[in-house]
């Protein structure tokens, strides 16, 4: 009978916890994308890193750890694992629309990492692919005046 056990109890509607959507949401996202390995193999695959020996060489990751991150990612609808070569059978990851869904998190964590932790370093920009203009609001290209797609996003190259 103490406190603890009844905010436990299902028939208790008075834990914010429980009835929060929101903050259930960010704790489901969590579970898949909160691992800082898990987000930088995202960041491979939107960078155009497709394979596992790409994206084993760009992150210096073991391939232990390359493999596990892979299968969850694939387990929860972000990546597909697809087949490009029958003999032997070669595997790459493409990202599902759930998995496109997260480029506009990856870019906050980008700019949000430019603006407090970038040690005096030029801000990444970010170009669209077909036409080289740089954009600054990912859902529109400044230049095409089109919907990015987030595969079409790259980072310019400071000269
Ligand atoms: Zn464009």
């Amino acid at each position: 009978m103490g406190s603890t056990k009844a905010q436990e109890s299902p028939i208790d509607t008075g834990a914010p916890v429980d009835h929060d959507p929101g903050n259930d949401s960010i704790t489901a996202a969590l579970d898949v994308i909160g691992d800082r390995w898990s987000l930088l193999v995202l960041r491979g695959v939107f960078r155009g890193l497709y394979r596992f020996g790409e994206l084993r060489d760009d992150l210096g990751i073991a391939s232990n750890l390359l493999t596990t991150r892979l299968k969850r990612l694939v387990d929860e609808g972000i990546l597909d694992k697809v087949e490009y070569c029958e003999r032997p059978a070669r595997y790459e990851y493409r990202l599902t629309p759930a998995g496109r869904d997260l480029s506009p998190v990856l870019v906050s964590l980008m700019q949000w990492g430019d603006l407090h932790r970038n040690d005096g370093q030029q801000p990444t920009v970010l170009a669209h692919v077909q036409c080289g203009a740089p954009i600054h609001n990912i859902n529109q290209c400044s230049h095409c005046r089109v919907g990015v797609d987030p595969v079409d996003i790259r980072r310019m190259e400071h000269n």
